[in-house]
């Protein structure tokens, strides 16, 4: 398969096959916490990336194998409401299955109506909002110059508005950039305009596109989550232990090219044909068994055995 990957373990979604739908590291921010490393392509461009036919060819040979997933999720290496192709293809999962599809996203382009239109027939939309002014943003997650705060908290209201299904914000709290008491609240002023169903807050629990950003303990977590709403909750890390024979074999394999030299991931999903969110499941595995470690060259994520 070219454009899904998985099913992976989701934290929030349970089993979720993933369907990738824009080139690698394609996307409207470059996040210091991307776990895919720095934005090679920052663009607000539209266009159909990949071809969603033969996306929606793939995913009907994966339901002919009748294999089991709680959500089909549009998301993976880049933004995916970038690609021009959306609203076809999430109508046409809707055609092929009941089972419910999610969108992964980062909401800056919930500003453009047509983008909103898109994405109405999602059962599910996860979008990100990591700041409650301008400085935190362009901190946290560095825009492309057309996207400003404003914007991307009137895009997400306008897209509450209009559309009926659940939405499910994810904050992504990193210390010293967005978690001091005053920065909380104007978040969840923010999040109150939203009205979002529910409210997650995660941490850097994998390695990140710039050093230095660490998880956050899981008390300040909490302290976190009481200031914003009394029913944010925070997602805990969903360990994969669906270790089947097939992933067990494909993380020896991933061991021992690691044991022969550093490799980053674009090298890791190259060499084993795996998308990058399902090759960072296996080297997180290998990493929370103290099996690899990881450094960060100017942005590039580096692992190797230890
Ligand atoms: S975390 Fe998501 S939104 Fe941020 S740079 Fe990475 S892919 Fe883009």
């Amino acid at each position: 398969m070219t454009y899904l990957y998985g099913p992976v373990p989701s934290r929030r979604l349970g089993r979720s096959l993933g369907v990738d739908i824009v080139p690698f590291k394609t996307c409207t921010l470059d996040c210091v916490y991307c776990q895919l490393g720095k934005t090679t392509c920052k663009t607000i461009q539209r266009k159909e990336y990949v071809p969603i036919e033969t996306v929606l060819a793939e995913l009907q040979t994966y339901l002919d194998e009748d294999l089991q997933t709680d959500y089909i999720t549009v998301g993976g290496s880049g933004e995916p409401t970038l690609n021009s192709g959306l609203r076809r293809l999430i109508e046409g999962i809707k055609k092929l299955t009941s089972i419910p599809a999610a969108l992964l996203t980062n909401g800056t382009l919930f500003y453009l109506p047509e983008v909103r239109a898109d994405c109405s027939k999602a059962d599910v939309i996860l979008p990100s909002l990591d700041a409650g002014d301008e400085a935190t943003f362009n901190k946290v997650n560095r825009p492309i110059a057309e996207i400003t705060f404003e914007r991307l908290v009137e895009g997400l209201i306008a897209l509450r508005t209009e559309y009926s299904g659940q939405i499910w914000l994810e904050v992504f709290c990193i210390e010293r950039f967005n978690t001091d008491s005053k920065q909380i609240d104007k978040l969840a002023e923010a999040i109150k305009r939203i009205r979002p169903d529910k409210v997650h807050l995660n941490t850097a629990i994998r390695p990140t596109a710039e050093p230095g950003i660490e998880k956050m303990p899981p008390d300040e977590l909490l302290r976190i989550a009481r200031q914003i709403s009394p029913d944010c909750e925070v997602i805990a890390d969903y360990m994969s232990s669906h270790c089947g024979k097939a992933t067990a074999e494909i993380s020896q394999t991933l061991l021992s090219m690691l044991k022969r030299r550093p490799l980053c991931l674009e090298d890791v999903c190259a060499a084993l044909g795996l998308n990058s969110i399902e090759a960072i499941k296996y080297l997180d595995d290998l990493k929370k068994q103290g099996l690899i470690q990881y450094e960060n060259k100017a942005g590039l994520i580096f692992y190797k055995a230890r």
